[in-house]
């Protein structure tokens, strides 16, 4: 039982800046959702209940048990809020794969945030940004913060729930979970484990049959018509099974398109994508040393990858070795 008395975990799902998928995936919790009142009480949660800043500042350090935190840090509001809720929750929870690993959203990286107005509102455009005084109130939009930026790169966080957004059976499982440690039911897992999710490579849990290879090229997915079985990297489609965290039931997969990467790396692996590149050019089969060294077919390979830094970083660009390597995106935290 939590300390004040209440039976019920107190819990708060926020969402900073995301498409909003991660908290819409509570609504496809069917029965459990209807359960949740009757598990937790909900402190604050904006998909469900409304509140404002001002009921955050009214609590106190611990007054919440377990904060669920979605989308990328992308402005100073995020880092803000999610700062606020760090000081008063016991457990922080990265949810989803923008908290965990800065997502889609993270692909702004590649560029400056200059660079990312000027391809939405256009060379020379009118960007909102900065304050307006309405009715004698000054309103501020946030400022853009220099990159997207995965929630444990700018806080302590306790647990992540991974997926885009995490599947029905991800969310319940790591609900239960925490529920379970909030009440002191069970010990809480090390710091920084992925609940809900599997240890092992998506390819594990695929029905389909494990790759062999050899692959030589790469096609989209308009121009085949995958057979049902088969590995679909054997069919020539791009699949991230081999570096993705398996645990979502391999349900891309079930319906004949390729993983994406939503759980993210595996345990021990700092960059996804350079996994799954390594596990391409291992596909593409024996070669000698001087094949290899020619460079040739790895090279003809890796050209039929379309949009490279989309395929194999959709979901873990923010969180990568190769985010670090932009250039002037040093000392930009
Ligand atoms: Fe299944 Fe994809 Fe792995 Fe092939 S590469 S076995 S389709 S998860």
């Amino acid at each position: 039982m939590r300390a004040g008395g209440s039976p019920r975990p107190r819990l708060a799902v926020y969402w900073a800046s995301a498409c909003g998928g991660c908290q819409a995936a509570f609504l496809d919790l069917g029965e459990d959702l209807l359960a949740l009142e009757e598990r937790f009480e909900i402190v604050l949660f904006p998909l469900l209940v409304d509140f404002t800043e001002d009921d955050l500042e009214a609590l106190s350090p611990g007054d919440i048990d377990l904060c669920l935190v979605s989308g990328g840090m992308r402005n100073d509001h995020d880092l803000r809020v999610a700062g606020r809720l760090r000081e008063l929750s016991r457990f922080m929870v990265a949810l989803g794969a923008c908290a965990h690993l800065g997502s889609v959203l993270g692909l702004a990286n590649t560029g400056t945030v200059e660079e990312l107005l000027e391809a939405v509102y256009g060379p020379g455009g009118p960007v909102p940004r900065g304050s307006t005084t309405a009715g004698g109130e000054v309103l501020s939009l946030p400022e853009s913060l220099p990159r997207i930026r995965p929630l444990g790169e700018v806080m302590p966080v306790d647990f992540v729930i991974p997926g885009c957004p995490p599947e029905r059976r991800t969310l319940a499982a790591a609900l239960g979970l925490l529920e379970a440690v909030a009440r002191g039911e069970m010990e809480a897992p090390p710091r920084g484990s992925v609940l809900g999710a599997s240890d092992v490579a998506l390819c594990e849990e695929c029905p389909r049959e494990r790759p062999t290879g050899p692959l030589e090229t790469l096609r989209r997915l308009h121009e085949v018509d995958p057979v049902p079985d088969r590995c679909l990297l054997d069919q020539g489609l791009l699949c991230l099974g081999p570096a993705t965290r398996g645990g979502c039931g391999a349900v891309c997969i079930e319906a004949g398109a390729g993983c994406r990467g939503c759980y993210g790396p595996l345990e021990g692996v700092s960059d996804q994508g350079a996994r799954m590149l390594g596990a391409l050019v291992a596909l593409g089969g024996p070669r000698s040393f001087e094949e290899v060294a020619a460079g040739e077919e790895a090279e003809a390979l890796a050209d039929s990858v379309a949009d490279p830094v989309g395929s194999l970083y959709r979901f873990s660009f923010a969180a990568s070795l190769l985010d670090r390597l932009v250039p002037g995106k040093e000392g930009t935290s």
